[in-house]
């Protein structure tokens, strides 16, 4: 029911990096990905500002789901009463979501670690929840998307310590959801931790390795660590999964670091970048992030990014999409995010057709020579504003 092929291996990538950037086919039984592929998150069951029609028409094969989230709003439970996530939210292809864990470590508002699990208050009325291996696989069974993730502890990933001992509690609590896993139409995927530390990633990957789940998640990554540490765990984490399991790039990325980790192996990627700078005006294009609200498009007649044949530009000028967002108009935020989702899909298609070709190699350097990325101060920015609003949410519950 999961079967998963290779296609194709890099050669360039294979000789430079130890691990080849591959092609895929990975079967599920709401329907086929071919990997590397990159999942819009739809946090609250919903791809915000897209329906699952757009999402199709946009090329979409796999649609990320948040189970903290929806444990708490509407309950997992409602959920199941629907038929599950795909009936409930009307979208008929492969799902994925995560198990809870990642959310119950950065948004809620207390949280209790012991052996057995986490004690945690809800972000949204400090309401007392527990997730166990145990329940967090129930949660995802009630929600029944098609690949779902076990427990697991995202530490701090500079801290050695903690990440030693929240290591040893991720793979017992691996291990358990392996035995409580009870529905065949679901793939279980462990996770891989261990911060930014070689040895304590290859512990981990062998160590889930030897569970033998249906693939394998690098966990803990993109939450603070410069792109050079996240660049070299890879290197170190990917050759110590087997080659034969999909390999999932946990909340990654911008278009560089995809092009990046797809280099390293990487099959399956997930980020809400391109939704959520879409909705700040960020439009992405070959040569970098647009912002769109930037005075320069004002009376720009063309569209986002000539050539690209999405819906938005295909039948919008830049000056009417800033429009739009200086107006407050909510059909801007659609419109940016079926641009962002589109280049995010048109951007696994092309490399698909390299890794096929030969010339992964050749694409990739062409790709981050002309893709300028975000300079460290309009980071730093949208760092501190997510951050207040994080404060904000917090001081109303
Ligand atoms: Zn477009």
């Amino acid at each position: 029911m999961f079967d998963f092929s290779i296609t194709a291996d890099d050669p360039q990538t294979a000789a430079h990096m130890g691990t080849a950037a591959r092609t895929g086919i990975f079967e599920t039984p709401h329907g086929t990905l071919l990997t590397p592929v990159f999942a819009p998150v739809g946090t609250q069951a919903t791809v915000k500002t897209l329906t699952p029609r757009d999402l199709a028409e946009i090329g979409a094969t796999l649609v990320l789901s948040n189970t903290y989230h929806l444990y708490l709003r509407p309950g997992t439970h409602l959920v199941a009463d629907f038929g599950g996530l795909h009936s409930f939210m009307g979208w008929p292809g492969p799902m994925l979501t995560d198990s809870g864990g990642f959310q119950v470590f950065s948004l809620a508002q207390m949280r209790k670690l012991d052996p057995d699990g986490v004690t945690f208050r809800s972000h949204i009325d400090g309401s007392l929840h527990r997730f166990t291996p145990e329940s967090a696989i129930a949660s995802q069974e009630d929600l029944g998307a098609d690949i779902i993730m076990c427990l697991d502890e995202c530490a701090e990933p500079l801290d050695r310590k903690y990440n030693e001992e929240a290591l040893t509690r991720t793979h017992a609590w691996a291990a358990r959801c392996r035995t409580a896993k009870r529905r065949p139409d679901q793939a279980l995927f462990g996770i891989v931790q261990g911060g930014i530390f070689g040895d304590l990633r290859m512990e981990s990957a062998r160590t889930l390795r030897a569970l033998d789940f249906s693939g394998y998640a690098i966990g803990g990554l993109s939450v603070g660590e410069t792109k050079e540490q996240m660049y070299a765990t890879l290197d170190v984490t990917v050759p110590e999964l087997p080659a034969n399991k999909p390999r999932y790039l946990m909340g990654v990325g911008a278009p560089e670091d995809i092009v990046e980790g797809v280099a390293r192996g990487i099959d399956i990627f997930d980020c809400v970048l391109p939704t959520r700078v879409a909705r700040n005006g960020g439009l992405l294009t070959r040569q970098g992030r647009m912002n769109l609200r930037n005075a320069r498009y004002a009376a720009d007649p063309l569209p986002v990014e000539p050539g690209c044949d999405c819906y938005a530009c295909q039948h919008f000028s830049r000056a009417y999409l800033r429009h739009l967002f200086k107006t407050e108009e909510i059909l801007g935020l659609h419109l940016a995010t079926v641009h962002n989702v589109r280049f995010m899909i048109r951007l696994m298609d092309e490399i698909r057709q390299h890794i096929a070709a030969g010339t992964f190699g050749a694409f990739r350097e062409t790709f981050l020579a002309a893709y300028r990325l975000p300079d460290q101060a309009v980071r730093h920015e949208q760092k501190e504003k997510r951050r207040q609003r994080l404060e904000a949410a917090k001081g109303q519950a």
